[in-house]
């Protein structure tokens, strides 16, 4: 993964999807250490429950429902969503993406579907990757091997995962995490690729 960026290069956004579960955070945080490109994560908000593992500041700012209203009412988000209908809210803070992409950084967000397609819209140049679990019975085993779901979050998630697996046309790129490895060396070429290209088709790629 070599092929160093140039310090003058302009900044660029990444948008990662998929269902919960099928391994964006794992994926995420190995590319943002292999991949010699200046990737960032954009650090969402949201009104969710802290889980054990989670950082304030690093996984998520963790906010109340007031202080999320709030940041709404300040025009604080690029984009926000309601993702599984239970009161829980996630957003990206505009001033994380716009700072970073003004010092020539590569923004990841790592938003879902409904948030991918308002944010296109602003920003249509955006590379955008979906990443598939291949099938609903490995993402099942997936979510529950992390151990963090009630059987009501589970069934929740299972159920929006089989809407937004029905909703991929929007990415350029479509990357099966067979294996963690592989979908990461596979995300950073596609990356490296698209310094020359502004826009894309089309293209589903597996880690087989
Ligand atoms: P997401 O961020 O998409 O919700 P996570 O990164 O939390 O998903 O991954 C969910 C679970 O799946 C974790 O326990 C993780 O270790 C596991 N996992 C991630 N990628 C793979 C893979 N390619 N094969 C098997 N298990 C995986
Ligand atoms: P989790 O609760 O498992 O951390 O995240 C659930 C889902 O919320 C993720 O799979 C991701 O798609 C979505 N998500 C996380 N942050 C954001 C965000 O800022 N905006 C939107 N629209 N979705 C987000």
């Amino acid at each position: 993964m070599t092929q160093k960026q140039s310090k003058s290069d302009p900044g660029k956004l990444v948008i990662i999807s998929g269902p919960s579960g099928v391994g964006k955070s794992t994926v995420v945080k190995k590319l943002l250490q292999q991949c010699d490109l200046p990737l960032e994560l954009s650090v969402s908000a949201t009104t969710r429950p802290r889980r054990e593992e989670d950082t304030d500041g690093v996984n998520y700012h963790f906010l109340t429902d007031e202080e999320f209203q709030q940041r709404v009412s300040s025009g604080d988000f690029l984009e926000y969503a309601e993702v599984f209908g239970h009161g829980h809210w996630y957003g990206t803070l505009k001033d994380q993406v716009s700072t970073g992409l003004n010092s020539g950084k590569w923004i990841v967000l790592e938003i879902d579907v409904e948030g991918a397609a308002r944010v296109l819209k602003l920003h249509p140049s955006a590379v955008t990757i979906f990443i598939h679990p291949g099938s609903l019975k490995e993402l099942r085993r997936r979510l529950e091997g992390r151990g963090t779901e009630t059987p009501e979050s589970l069934a929740r998630r299972l159920e929006v995962a089989g809407q937004e697996l029905a909703a991929t046309s929007i990415y350029q790129n479509i990357v099966t995490n067979d294996t963690v490895e592989q979908t990461v060396e596979l995300i950073c070429q596609l990356l490296m690729k698209s310094r020359n290209q502004p826009s894309g088709d089309n293209t589903e790629c597996t880690t087989n």
